[in-house]
């Protein structure tokens, strides 16, 4: 209980410090950032805020996985992994520089027009329309989560995700641009449900933080009925467990619920032991960015092998 207390509250502290120093960020002058830097104004942004998540979470996450390790090992720094984390973790600003989120919003545009679904959503209190927003956003990636797992397109680069041998905070961001656009497209929803985007944005940081939270190396699991209602580190951790039966389980991020009702929830007694990707040898990930990031084109082309090779024998 004094671990979930302490978690608890540091996720919370994170939250105020991450809205903190949001309304500190903001210019005296709108658009000043952009008189500066002309053109690379959105690069600067980009830069400032993964140093600044980077810097938070390491803050929280450091001590918790310090303390109460879920698993003991060397130092990561020393491993080729960490460095690999760190990539992924400023992927952001290079997405910047070829114009990757500009492009996405165009889909957006694109895909759900202007206009919002449920306008008297707006007319709530700030603090349902946070709660709302915190729903909508987990409720959502649940199923994108799923689906990344039921469907071989989807899972051709979500697999990317599942290559962390030494699951830590560091490993929530190791995620393909395809996941990261697809992401964008599914949250997107969340504003065109009618969600001021004041609240939403706060319920999107409190479900991103959470998310850093879960991929701690903390040995944490919720006792009680805390475990039909939260996700813990314990469950996303079985979740990139390399035991075939974990396999595509404990889906969520912040409820719990989704995978107790829909039959995707796991919770043995046991710590997963092993992480990372129990796949055949010709699918196997080589661990380096470029070569992720062209994952989905080998999984494709070792599949169209085994095909083949079936067929012919
Ligand atoms: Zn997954
Ligand atoms: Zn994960």
């Amino acid at each position: 209980m004094k671990r979930i207390f302490s978690a608890g509250s540091i996720l919370i502290l994170l939250v105020i410090a991450d809205a903190a120093i949001a309304q500190q960020a903001v210019p005296a002058v709108p658009g000043r950032v952009e008189a500066i830097y002309g053109p690379f104004a959105p690069i600067v942004r980009a830069v400032a805020d993964t140093l600044k998540q980077l810097l938070l979470v390491a803050l929280f996450a450091a001590p918790l996985q310090a303390l109460w390790p879920a698993i003991r090992r060397p130092v990561k720094f020393r491993s080729y992994e960490f460095w690999l984390d760190l990539v992924y973790w400023f992927q952001g600003i290079w997405l910047a520089l070829f114009s990757f989120y500009a492009l996405v919003d165009v889909a957006v545009g694109a895909m759900y027009g202007t206009g919002i679904w449920f306008p008297w959503l707006r007319e709530l209190p700030f603090w349902a329309q946070v709660l709302a927003s915190i729903w909508a956003f987990d409720f959502l990636v649940y199923w994108r989560h799923r689906w990344e797992h039921e469907f071989a397109v989807l899972w051709s680069f979500h697999a990317v995700h599942h290559t962390a041998e030494q699951v830590d905070f560091l490993t929530t961001t190791r995620l393909h641009p395809f996941e990261v656009a697809l992401g964008m497209l599914f949250n997107a929803m969340v504003i065109k449900l009618g969600l001021h985007p004041g609240p939403s944005t706060l319920g999107f940081a409190i479900y991103l933080y959470y998310n850093y939270f879960i991929h701690t190396n903390l040995r944490l699991r919720y006792p009680g009925v805390l475990k039909f209602i939260f996700v813990s580190p314990f469950m996303h951790h079985w979740h990139h467990a390399k035991d075939e039966v974990a396999m595509g389980k404990n889906l969520g991020v912040i409820f719990a619920w989704n995978d107790w009702l829909f039959g995707t929830a796991y919770h043995p007694a046991r710590w997963p032991a092993e992480f990372g990707l129990a796949v055949p040898p010709s699918q196997r990930v080589s661990q380096s960015y470029l070569r992720h990031l062209v994952y989905p084109l080998q999984y494709f082309i070792s599949r169209a092998r085994a095909w083949r090779a079936a067929r012919a024998a």
